[in-house]
C-alpha cells in the first residue's frame, strides 16, 4: 500500500515517535494524543481494519494484544488502568484505513465513550 501512512511508518519512510518494533508489529505515539499515554499498535502487514482480518491473522491479532499489554506495563499504566480500542468504519471514527489499536491511559476514562 504505497499511500498508506502507517505502511510508510512501518517501512521507515515516515517519521514517528517509535517506542516498540518487532518483525510483525510497530508501536508509536499518536500525533494527536487523547490521553497522557496514547500509543498506536500497528501490524506491519496492511489490513484495512478488524473487519478485513481473517483466520490467517489470528496469531497476529493475539500478538498485537500482548504487545499492547507489555507496553502498558512499560508505561506504568497497568495498575491505574488503560483502554485498548480499535475503530472500524465511519461511525467509530476510523480515519486511517490500516488496522491499529489505540492504547490509552494516564487519566480516568468514561464509559460508554462518546
Ligand atoms: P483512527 O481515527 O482510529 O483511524 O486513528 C488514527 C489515529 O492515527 C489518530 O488518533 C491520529 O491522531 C493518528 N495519526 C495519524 N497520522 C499519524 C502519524 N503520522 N503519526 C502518529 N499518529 C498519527
Amino acid at each position: 500500500m504505497e499511500d498508506c501512512i502507517f505502511c510508510q511508518i512501518a517501512r521507515g519512510q515516515m517519521d514517528s515517535d517509535l517506542i516498540y518494533e518487532d518483525e510483525l508489529v510497530i508501536a508509536f505515539r499518536d500525533i494527536d494524543p487523547q490521553a497522557p499515554t496514547h500509543i498506536l499498535i500497528v501490524p506491519r502487514h496492511h489490513i484495512t481494519n478488524l473487519d478485513a482480518a481473517t483466520d490467517e491473522n489470528v496469531q497476529l491479532l493475539g500478538h498485537l494484544a500482548l504487545v499492547a499489554a507489555q507496553i502498558a506495563r512499560q508505561e506504568g499504566i497497568t495498575a491505574p488502568g488503560y483502554r485498548l480500542v480499535t475503530n472500524v468504519g465511519p461511525d467509530a471514527g476510523q480515519s486511517v484505513p490500516h488496522l491499529h489499536f489505540h492504547l490509552l491511559g494516564g487519566r480516568p476514562m468514561h464509559w460508554p465513550p462518546g
